[in-house]
This record gives C-alpha cells, structure tokens and sequence, in this order.
C-alpha cells in the first residue's frame, strides 16, 4: 500500500494490512492533545495473522533458516544504515508521537538506535556452543538456536530505542518477530517497518501491529504458537504477562520492568556533578525512565545545600515546545500520564512532604507539567515507593552508609541504583551491597549496547543488551554422537 506519511496501518509479511476488525484508534500529539491520524487497532485476530506469517518464515529450509549467520549480520547493518539515513525524519517522528525534545531523540535516542542494531549485528556469527567431554565414547556438543516466534511488547517511553533493544539480539540469533507497539506511540516504530523491507529481511520475519494491550498485547502473551515473550512496561502488567504465558504454552518470558531507584549521595561527593546528575537521573525523558533516580537520598551534612541547589536547577529547567532546540523538557506522553503525576503530586503534599517547587501543569494545553522537586520525604510516604513516572524528584535525607545500604534496599523493586562519593572504598562497599541490576557511580544513566540492563526482584526477569543479551533469544541443544571404537 502507497501512503502518505508514516504507515498506519500494520505490518505483517512484509505488506500492510488493515486490522481485520477494521478499527482504528487515534495517536496523539502530547504537546497539543490533538490528533495526528488514526491507526488500524489490531488485536487478537491480526496477532493469529502475525504468529502464522511468523511460523512460516521459521520452517527449517525457509529462505530465513537457511541464510548465513554472517548475512543476517548484514541485514541487521543495513536496516541500521537505512536508520541513519532517515534518522532526522525519524527523530521528528519520535517528537510528534511522544513528545521528547527533537534534539534528545535525534542526538540521545537515534544514535543509541543505530548502535545497538550494529552491535547485535556483529553478534550474529559470533555466539556458539562447545564441545563437552561426555563419559564414554561419545561425542558431545552444544548449538546455540533461536528458540523461534518472539512476541516482543514495548512501551512509549523509547519506541524506537526499546524496538531496536528488541529487535537487535532477536534477529542477530535467526529468530522471527510479532511485535505490539504501545499505543500512545505507533508511528516510528511503523515507519521502522518500512526499512525492514528496504533492508531485505524475507516476509514474515518482523511483523509489527499497533493496538491496545489487554486486546493485542493479552493476544501476544497468551498465544499457544508464540514460543517467548519479552516485554517493558510496568509491573502489574508484567504479572500479567507471566500468568498468561504460565496458562497456556510456558512460552519464555523475560521482562523489564518498573523502578524506584536509588541514587545515593554521599557528604565528600563533588557537588556540583553530584547535582547536576541527580538532576538528570530523574528529570531525563520528562521523568519517565524505567531507571529514573526517584530516591535521591543525601547525607545530612550536606542536606541543605544540595536540596537548594536541585531547586535553583529544577525551576531553571526549560520546559516548551519540543521542537524548539532550547526545550529540555517536553510533554508527559499523555492525558493519563499527566493526570496520574499530578494525582502522586497531590499525595505527597497530603502526606506531609514538603514541595520546594514545581507541582503544577505547565502549559494550558498539552501534558506539560513543572518540573517539580519534594524534600524532607520519608520512606514509607507513597511519593517515595511508588514509581511516578513524572518530573518529580524525591529528596531524603540519611546518616550513616549501613542505614543507608538498608534503607535503599527497602523496596520491591532492584532495576538501577547510584552512588557519588570520591571514597572508592565507599563506593566498593556500596555498589556490592546494594541489590540491583545496574549501579552507577559518580555517573547516571550510563548506557551501552555492550552492558547487560535489566532487574532484580520485582524490576523484571533476564536481561536485555551486552553478550548476555542473547540469552533470552537462545535455546541450547545437546548433540550426543557414539563413536565408533574401531572401523567396520
Ligand atoms: P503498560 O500498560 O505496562 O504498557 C507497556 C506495554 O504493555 C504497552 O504496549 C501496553 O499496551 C502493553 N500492555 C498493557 N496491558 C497489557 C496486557 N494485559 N497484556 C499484554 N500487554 C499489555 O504501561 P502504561 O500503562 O503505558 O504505563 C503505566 C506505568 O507503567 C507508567 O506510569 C510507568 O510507571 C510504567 N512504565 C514503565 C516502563 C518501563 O520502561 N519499564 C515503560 C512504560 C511504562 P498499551 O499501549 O495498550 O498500554
Ligand atoms: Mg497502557
């Protein structure tokens, strides 16, 4: 189908179709609240379309199956090149859906985009099994296969950078793809589509449906055909998607999840950079990061200072348009995201913190809202156990390092964790205590396609990006082979 703009519609077999119920839902521009068009609204019976396109392009002797480990590489480059030559019209896209400052996405996120489909391409010859020294005359070995039909669910805080977290390790290990995009933001990852083409990937290898979660995502998670699911959203949806998966095929499922993290600074901390990044570690994306640093926990000697300078730094924080270059903070991705920041603002006033600055829309249209700054919280306060996903910082106080290593634990989340202290002894002892998949020190949100991220207890299962990546993508197959002991 020949369309204007970005493809709205989904993406199976490497053509577009309309969903089979015909509906179809709005996206909107956060910045205004208007519509930027309709979507077609896929759901249980596009996903069943998908999984068998899927399942067809898996069959041993499909032109997927049979090709080169080094020419899937190549592919994976290539759809990165073709990236890279739309990256402008992609940022634009990404500002338009999600409403991150086009700077961010086309500096931050297209670049991330670009080198984590290289990365992964390089992967693609490079993973194998081993030989084993079996007891007796045998021998044994390992290979490393793609498990088969991934059901890949994404949210809208990334699209296009958690689409290429997905995509990467899954297409580097020959596996074939049903993706649901979130709704709020369909059309980058759509237009991605597009170049999956261009890129030559055989039909039915990536399929790609925008739709609603409890219709296409449940669709996804709770398919008999789909062999794993990966997911990235939130925590009650992730119990949902284990219990799916657990009701119907034991498909794998890995999952990235939510967070409260900690970001500890300690009194003999730089504080000007110590400042500056706990700024960034909650501020970034509009405050809605998995990883956000949203328990900023500060050495009482230093307390004062630092709470005044976060507030001097939040409110010269320039919040508009997000086209505009000067913009470092846009709108929250919708209505619902809004709403609920302002509702987590309300109860942290209500239970007793003190709001410094901020706590208010910061536009009459659009889901703009201030950047906001909280002291004097305490642990048990739901603004400091809760993930808000917003421009809120959390501000606490502590005493001493064994209080502190407790205190930050105290959460039923363990996704990301930070610490700034010039003492590397501190920082040592820290940084093994505390239990999370990521800790930062000195330094926030520090990402790389080479380094493992994912979470411990409630922030998720298994883990996306670096070699370990892989491994969500793989099954591993034992060959035994008898050998003959003397030739007949
Ligand atoms: P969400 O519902 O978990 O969305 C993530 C993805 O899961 C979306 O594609 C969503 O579809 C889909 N989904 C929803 N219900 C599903 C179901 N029953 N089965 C399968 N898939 C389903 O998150 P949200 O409602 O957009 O945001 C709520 C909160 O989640 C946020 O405030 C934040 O705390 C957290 N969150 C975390 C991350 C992260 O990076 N870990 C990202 C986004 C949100 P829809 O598009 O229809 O929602
Ligand atoms: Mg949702």
């Amino acid at each position: 189908m020949n369309q204007r703009g970005p493809p709205q519609t989904i993406f199976i077999n490497n053509e577009w179709h309309d969903a089979v119920s015909k509906k179809t839902f709005p996206t909107i521009n956060p910045a205004t609240g208007e519509v930027i068009c309709q979507v077609a609204e896929g759901d249980k019976a596009d996903v069943d379309k998908a999984v068998k396109a899927a399942r067809a392009a898996f069959q041993l002797g499909s032109p997927w199956r049979r090709m080169d480990a080094s020419h899937r590489g190549k592919l994976l480059n290539r759809l990165a090149d073709l990236i890279e030559r739309d990256r402008a019209y992609l940022a634009a896209l990404e500002t338009l859906d999600n409403g991150k400052p086009y700077s961010i996405a086309y500096l931050v996120d297209l670049d991330m985009v670009v080198k984590c489909l290289r990365y992964f391409a390089g992967w693609s010859d490079k993973f194998h099994g081993k030989t084993i020294p079996l007891d007796g005359d045998f021998f044994c070995y390992t290979r490393h296969e793609p498990v088969g039909v991934c059901g890949q669910i994404i949210p809208w805080n990334f699209p296009l950078l958690m689409q290429a977290w997905k995509l990467g390790p899954a297409l580097a290990t020959g596996n074939v793809v049903v993706m649901k995009v979130a709704e709020q933001t369909p059309l980058s990852a759509l237009y991605v589509a597009n170049l999956i083409k261009e890129a030559g990937f055989p039909p039915g290898v990536v399929n790609i449906i925008p739709g609603y979660g409890p219709t296409a995502g449940a669709a996804i998670s709770a398919h008999m055909d789909v062999d794993k699911v990966a997911f990235t959203g939130s925590t009650e949806v992730g119990h949902l998607i284990k219990k799916a998966a657990a009701e119907s095929n034991l498909k794998r499922v890995t999952l990235e999840l939510g967070g409260k993290s900690p970001n500890i600074i300690m009194s003999d901390a730089d504080m000007d950079w110590a400042v500056d990044q706990a700024h960034f570690a909650l501020f970034f994306n509009q405050g809605q990061c998995c990883c956000a640093g949203s328990r900023t926990y500060v050495q009482e000697d230093i307390y004062n200072e630092f709470v005044e300078r976060s507030v001097e730094k939040a409110k010269s924080r320039v919040v508009g348009n997000p086209f505009d270059f000067k913009t470092e903070q846009g709108p929250q991705v919708d209505e619902e995201q809004f709403k609920k920041i302002l509702g987590y603002i309300s109860t942290g006033k209500r239970e007793g913190a003190k709001l410094l600055c901020g706590g208010n829309p910061a536009a009459d249209r659009g889901y703009f809202v201030q950047p906001t700054v909280f002291g004097d919280v305490q642990d048990n306060m739901t603004i400091a156990r809760e993930e808000i996903f917003g421009p809120v910082m959390q501000i606490m106080k502590f005493k001493t390092i064994e209080e502190i290593i407790e205190r930050a634990n105290n959460s039923k989340y363990g996704l990301a964790a930070a610490v700034f202290t010039k003492d590397i002894d501190k920082a040592n002892y820290v940084s093994q205590a505390l239990r999370a998949g990521t800790v930062w020190v000195n330094c926030y949100n520090v990402f790389g396609a080479q380094a493992p991220f994912g979470g411990y207890k409630a922030s998720g299962n298994g883990r996306e990006l670096g070699e370990y990546g892989l491994e969500a993508y793989l099954e591993v197959k034992n060959v035994t082979i008898k050998i003959p002991q003397k030739n007949s």
